[in-house]
């Protein structure tokens, strides 16, 4: 652990294992959401296949990347991320939308609620380190925050597109 970083952070007055709790929290969701797109990316059907098909594979690549910041950041702050997939399922904020049905629309219907609900706790974490003063976990959220709401964007611009053909 940052044993420096984590000092700061605490004498800001926050707490820091609430903190690590919320972001093992998200960093579930991550987790969750790429295993969504990426299995959502193997069964797709329908209209607009091949292009929804590279934006599910792109995000996944995403959302892999927030969980990298997640554990790097929780280990600074002196946690541990969640070792047991197991456990993604207990403390995920966001769930897991079973890809069951193969259709595109359906597909983008299930992944643009993910996105939402992402970008409604990544900006509860955000208005908490905000009031915490951690500069660091709150510039590492804000861009994880930045992305989600590309993401929401990329996949509303499909969904218009899918339903006008
Ligand atoms: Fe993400
Ligand atoms: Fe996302
Ligand atoms: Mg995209």
């Amino acid at each position: 652990m940052g044993r420096k970083g984590t000092e700061i952070a605490a004498k800001s007055g926050m707490d820091v294992k609430e903190l690590i709790k919320k972001l093992n929290k998200a960093y579930a969701d991550e987790w969750l959401a790429y295993i969504q797109y990426w299995t959502g990316a193997q069964v797709i059907e329908g209209k607009m296949r091949p292009d929804i098909q590279k934006e599910l594979m792109e995000h996944a690549g995403e959302e892999l990347g927030h969980a990298q910041k997640l554990a790097d950041r929780i280990i600074q702050l002196g946690g541990t991320p969640i070792l047991d997939p197991k456990d993604y399922f207990k403390q995920t904020n966001c769930g897991y939308l079973v890809p069951s049905n193969f259709d595109s629309k359906e597909l983008l219907k299930q992944n643009i609620a993910g996105e939402r609900c992402a970008i409604s706790v990544y900006n509860d974490i955000l208005e908490y380190v905000r009031k915490g003063k951690d500069a660091i976990t709150f510039h590492i959220i804000r861009g994880i925050l930045e992305d989600e709401a590309e993401h929401e964007q990329d996949l509303e611009d499909l969904q218009t597109d899918v339903l006008a053909k």
